[in-house]
């Protein structure tokens, strides 16, 4: 028998991958069950395609046994098993996902909730034990494989006995260490609390022979021990049970399994409407931004199911861009299971569907930075950009739903403020909102034009990203209140008005003017006697409509 070396390239995966991809061990259990509902799903599926193949719900399970005696886990499935090329194939390359590859070739249709797709899920199981046995044998095959690894010194596999299609995977739990017990992965009581937390929605049974205890026969004083087979998991999806019944904790949880994200949610959204039409949806703002947020790879959209089935992965229909952050999926009972991508997009259903829940984001939002201002300010600071480009595309057409969400820096302040409240500390005679633009806030506080209007006593915005300018520009005002550069040629006090007195200065140092202006031919428009400098000698200042810092940016834009 000859051991078949893995790559060194994936030794060094999978040592990081036992180490330190996942931070609780208990988890090995969660991607085992997941691997083993994907391998139901599959078959599920080709019946679904494949008119010799029936599917009869009551004939597929996930069973788990403990042995302590021999220090074993296993984990039987009815799957769709694996033949040798499979095991080799899927087992043998580390992140290399079988699932991932059965759902292009078969090109997501319906009926379908498949959640593998990293490939690495599987080798968790290392971190609880020194051997892991699979035998598995594939749907259509008469023959049976057993793939066995000690972790990262490579596999064997060779032919062997199963009666049955399907998958057992065989766990010889670790020895306690001084620092580590694995003991708890064999005791019931935990195995059923693991199942609970990760996989109580699956939606096949996940069963275990259970202790109970009860009264001897004949006896009434006498208790003995029997053993019952239940399914643990409770195959209700989190989206249909009560909120009330729910921790966030378990939205957490859910989170996770779904791979929404690696973050955590910074906030969840559950939906349950009864009306119009009917749907649940269970959606996530997100902590962090994700990795890939401004690249051309990002896809925006939610998981869409119709009645329990996933029909699509990542329905974009669902999400506005400027919401485009939003994790997390609907259900509804609404949508027909055979909508092809094409016609979904004119489901009149969905659209409704949609309008729903982006009024909801909307509203959640607000509540947010009413109620739970940090929380707020950092959902703001990594997707307040995204809320920026959502007022100034499509001309403006979302403005008025976004305006009361924007946040920016205060010269008063010192920190992010709404621009609600900028208005409602407004002076009576201050006519304009005043910003300014740059690179940095310091850089900002430093500009001689915010000099003159801090000095009035005026509260000044500080604009330090790209598509702020952009952004106020299509707003043009907010409460009737205009905004205004501190750059920009009239700022509507009095200093600012050219008087007698400056005319005159201009004219005693016309010389002094006639070479300034020379010399900066072709850089400037004009030189004139400013009223608006306090400590600094000159200022840079527009009066067309395109600021400064506009200028730049339109500038460096590819024509
Ligand atoms: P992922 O689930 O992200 O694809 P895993 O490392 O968990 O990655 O699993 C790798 C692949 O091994 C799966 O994609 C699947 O093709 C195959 N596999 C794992 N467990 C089973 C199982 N119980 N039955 C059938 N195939 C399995
Ligand atoms: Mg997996």
């Amino acid at each position: 028998m000859e051991t078949k070396q893995f790559k060194a390239e994936s030794k060094r995966l999978l040592d990081m991958m036992i180490n330190s991809i996942y931070t609780h061990r208990e988890i090995f259990l969660r991607e085992l069950i997941s691997n083993a509902s994907d391998a139901i799903d599959k078959i599920y599926y080709k019946a679904l395609t494949d008119d010799s193949l029936s599917f009869d719900k009551d004939n597929y399970y996930i069973k788990i046994i403990a042995d302590k005696e021999n220090r074993t886990l296993r984990l039987i499935d009815t799957g769709i098993g694996m033949t040798k090329e499979e095991l080799e194939n899927n087992l043998g390359t580390i992140a290399k996902s079988g699932s991932l590859a059965f759902k292009s070739e078969n090109e997501l249709k319906d009926g379908y909730d498949i959640i593998g797709q990293f490939g690495v899920g599987f080798y968790s199981a290392f971190m609880v034990a020194d051997v892991v046995t699979v035998i598995s044998k594939a749907l259509g095959s008469n023959e049976a494989y057993k793939w066995e690894s000690q972790g990262a010194e490579g596999y064997t596999i060779v032919p062997c006995e199963k009666e049955t299609v399907g998958t057992d995977i065989i766990l010889k739990i670790k020895d306690n260490s001084e620092e580590e017990n694995y003991d708890e992965y064999l005791e019931e009581y935990r195995l059923k609390a693991i199942i609970k937390k990760y996989s109580d929605f699956i939606r096949y049974p996940i069963k275990m022979d259970v202790s109970k205890s009860r009264l001897k026969e004949g006896s009434e004083t006498e208790y003995e021990d029997y053993q019952v087979e239940e399914a643990i998991n409770s195959m209700v999806p989190i989206w249909r049970k009560n909120k009330n019944e729910l921790t966030a904790e378990d939205y957490e949880n859910f989170y996770a399994e779904k791979r929404y994200g690696f973050d955590k949610p910074l906030k969840h959204i559950h939906i349950s409407v009864d009306g119009a039409v009917r749907y649940n949806a269970i959606l996530y703002i997100p902590e962090n931004m994700p990795f890939d947020y401004y690249s051309a790879e990002y896809e925006k959209g939610l998981e869409l199911y119709s009645s329990g089935v996933l029909i699509m992965n990542k329905c974009a229909d669902l999400l506005p861009d400027y919401f485009s952050f939003v994790k997390g999926m609907v259900d509804s009972e609404d949508l027909s299971l055979n909508i092809s991508r094409e016609l979904l997009q004119h489901d009149r259903q969905l659209k409704l569907i949609a309008k729903n829940i982006n009024k909801k984001i909307k509203s959640e939002l607000v509540s947010l930075l009413k109620n739970e201002r940090e929380k707020y300010e950092q959902f703001y600071q990594a997707f307040g950009r995204q809320l920026k480009y959502g007022v100034y595309s499509e001309f403006g057409a979302h403005k008025e739903e976004l305006q009361d969400l924007l946040m920016f820096h205060s010269s008063k302040e010192k920190k992010l403020v709404t621009l609600d409240e900028y208005v409602s500390r407004m002076p009576e005679d201050q006519k304009y909102i005043f910003y300014a633009t740059g690179g940095t806030n310091e850089r900002i506080e430093k500009l001689p034009q915010t000099e003159l209007v801090a000095d009035k006593g005026y509260e000044i915005l500080y604009f330090t990203d790209e598509i702020d300018e952009f952004a106020i520009r299509m707003l043009m005002s907010y409460k009737d209140k205009e905004f205004k550069s501190v750059s920009s040629g009239d700022l509507g006090f009095e200093a600012d008005e050219k008087s007698q007195d400056s005319a005159g200065e201009e004219q005693d140092n016309k010389e002094l003017f006639e070479y300034m202006k020379e010399t900066l031919a072709g850089k400037v428009k004009d030189v004139r006697i400013s009223k608006r400098l306090k400590s600094h000698p000159v200022c840079l200042s527009t009066d067309g409509e395109v600021s400064i810092e506009m200028e730049k940016i339109l500038n460096a834009m590819p024509n």
